[in-house]
C-alpha cells in the first residue's frame, strides 16, 4: 500500500466519515431498536437474516473495513494500519456498533495469513471478515490449562482423513459457534513436538458441547467432547507436528485484543470514565462538588489515571506490532496490565454502590445495580483466561527480560 501524507489520510477520514454516516442502518440510531445481542458475532445462526445489526455488519463487510488490514483478495481492504486506526477512531466518534466481534477476527485470521496454505486462507478468511462463520477456540483441557503443552486431544492419521478423540474445557461459547481452532496431539513420544493445529466443523458427527454455568449466573463456556470425529485431511493448519510454534502465536493475538478489551471501558465494571459519576452519584460529594468520600476519591483516581498510562502503552505496544512482524511476548505485559486495572476498577464499582450493589435481579434495583456484582464476579476470570497473570509474569521474565527458563510455554 502506498505512503499516505497527512492530507491524504484526512480526505481519507472524511470519506469514512461520509460512508458510515450514510450506510449506518437508521433502525439501529433508535435507542429503543431491540438487537439480538448475538448478533455482533455473526455466524451460521445469522444467515440471511434481516436483522439490523446484520444488515451494517454486511455493508462494513462489503466495504473490507471488519478486516481492514487483511488483503482485499481475503475479504479484507487492503488498508494500513494507519488508515484502520481512522475506520476505528471514525465508529467510536460516530457512536456507531462495532460490526463485527469474533474470534476468528482476533485469533485465527491472523496466524491464517501467517501460517494457512492458499486454499486455507481463501476457504476461511473471507468467510471470517464476513461475519458467516463463528469461531472457538479448543486449547484448555481439564489436564492442561497453564500446562497446555500437556494437551492430550488424540488425532490420529486415518490415510484419508484424521480421527480425533478428547475432551476440551472453558471452551468460550462453543455451543454457539460454527467451527473450532484446536490443539490435537498428533505425536504422544513427545511434548511440545507433538502437536498439531486443526480446524473442526462443529456440526461435524461426534462433536458435543455441554455449557458451564459460573458463579455470575452466565454460561458463556463449554465443555467439548470429540468423540471419532473425522475431519478432512487438509484442515490441519501448518506442519503436522508444528503445531506449538503456532498456538503461541495465536497467544500473542489473543492478549493483545483481551487487553484492549478490558481497557476500552466496556469490559468488567464497566466504563472507566463511569467510575467517578457513579460514586459520586451513590456515596454523595462534598461542598466543592467532589466525591464526598476521599480516600475511594483518591483511589478512583489513581485507577483512571494508571488506565490513561495503559491505554497510552497499549497504543505504543499495538503500534510497534504493526510496525514489525506482529505482536510479541510484550503483549503478555500488557495483558497482566490490563487484568489487574479491570479488577481493580470492579471492586472500586462495588465498593462505590454500597448495598445497592448487592442487587441482583428482581424489582428495587435499577440495571446498573444488578450488574455490579455480576462484573465483578466476571472480572475474577480476566486474571485467568488467555493465560494467567502468573502465567503471564513468567513470560515476561523468560522472554522479555531474558530471565532463567522458568518452564512454561
Ligand atoms: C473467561 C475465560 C474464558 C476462557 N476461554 C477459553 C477458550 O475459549 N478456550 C480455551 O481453550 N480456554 C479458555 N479458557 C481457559 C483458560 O485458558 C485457562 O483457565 C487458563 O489457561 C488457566 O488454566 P487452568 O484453569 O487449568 O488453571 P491452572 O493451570 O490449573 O492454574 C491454577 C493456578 O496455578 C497457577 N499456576 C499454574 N502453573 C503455574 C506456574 N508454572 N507458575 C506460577 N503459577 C502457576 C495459575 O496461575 C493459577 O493461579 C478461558 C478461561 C476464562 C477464565
Amino acid at each position: 500500500m502506498a505512503d499516505f501524507g497527512r492530507s491524504d489520510l484526512d480526505t481519507f477520514a472524511a470519506e469514512v466519515r461520509a460512508w458510515l454516516a450514510a450506510n449506518y442502518p437508521r433502525e439501529l440510531r433508535d435507542p429503543k431498536q431491540v438487537v439480538d445481542p448475538e448478533a455482533i458475532w455473526g455466524g451460521r445462526a445469522f444467515a440471511g437474516s434481516g436483522d439490523s445489526h446484520i444488515v451494517w455488519m454486511r455493508r462494513m463487510a462489503a466495504q473490507g473495513w471488519t478486516a481492514p488490514t487483511w488483503p482485499r483478495e481475503f475479504g479484507g481492504g487492503g488498508l494500513t494500519a494507519e488508515q484502520a486506526r481512522i475506520i476505528d477512531r471514525e465508529i467510536a466518534a460516530g457512536g456507531y456498533r462495532t460490526p463485527l466481534a469474533s474470534f476468528g477476527l482476533w485469533m485465527l485470521g491472523p496466524v491464517l495469513l501467517e501460517y494457512g496454505d492458499d486454499a486455507q486462507k481463501r476457504e476461511h478468511l473471507p468467510k471470517i471478515a464476513g461475519g458467516d462463520i463463528r469461531w472457538c477456540q479448543g486449547y484448555s483441557e481439564p489436564g492442561a490449562g497453564s500446562d497446555l503443552a500437556s494437551l492430550q486431544t488424540r488425532c490420529e492419521d486415518k490415510t484419508d482423513h484424521w480421527l480425533i478423540n478428547g475432551q476440551k474445557i472453558w471452551t468460550s461459547y462453543a455451543n454457539k459457534a460454527d467451527w473450532c481452532f484446536c490443539l490435537v496431539r498428533t505425536d504422544a513420544t513427545k511434548k511440545h513436538e507433538g502437536i498439531s493445529f486443526v480446524l473442526i466443523d462443529m456440526a461435524t458427527p461426534g462433536v458435543e458441547t455441554r455449557p458451564i454455568k459460573l458463579i455470575s449466573g452466565d454460561s458463556p463456556f463449554c465443555e467439548t467432547f470429540f468423540t471419532d470425529v473425522k475431519i478432512p485431511k487438509h484442515n490441519l493448519v501448518g506442519k503436522i507436528n508444528g503445531g506449538w510454534e503456532i498456538a503461541k502465536r495465536l497467544l500473542q493475538y489473543e492478549r493483545q485484543n483481551i487487553s484492549g478489551g478490558f481497557g476500552g471501558g466496556g469490559g468488567a465494571g464497566g466504563a472507566a470514565g463511569d467510575l467517578g459519576r457513579i460514586a459520586r452519584r451513590y456515596v454523595g460529594v462534598d461542598e466543592t462538588g467532589a466525591l464526598a468520600d476521599g480516600d475511594l476519591r483518591t483511589r478512583i483516581t489513581r485507577n483512571k489515571m494508571d488506565f490513561q498510562a495503559f491505554y497510552l502503552t497499549l497504543a505504543r505496544v499495538a503500534a510497534e506490532s504493526r510496525a514489525s512482524a506482529g505482536p510479541s511476548a510484550a503483549t503478555s505485559i500488557i495483558k497482566y496490565a490490563a487484568a489487574t486495572l479491570a479488577q481493580e476498577r470492579s471492586e472500586l464499582m462495588v465498593e462505590a454502590l454500597g448495598s445497592r450493589g448487592l442487587g441482583w435481579e428482581g424489582e428495587g434495583f435499577e440495571p446498573g445495580e444488578k450488574t455490579a456484582t455480576r462484573g465483578w464476579l466476571r472480572s475474577k476470570g480476566n486474571s485467568i483466561e488467555g493465560g494467567t497473570s502468573e502465567v503471564n509474569v513468567n513470560v515476561v521474565a523468560k522472554r522479555v527480560l531474558g530471565l532463567p527458563d522458568p518452564k512454561l510455554g
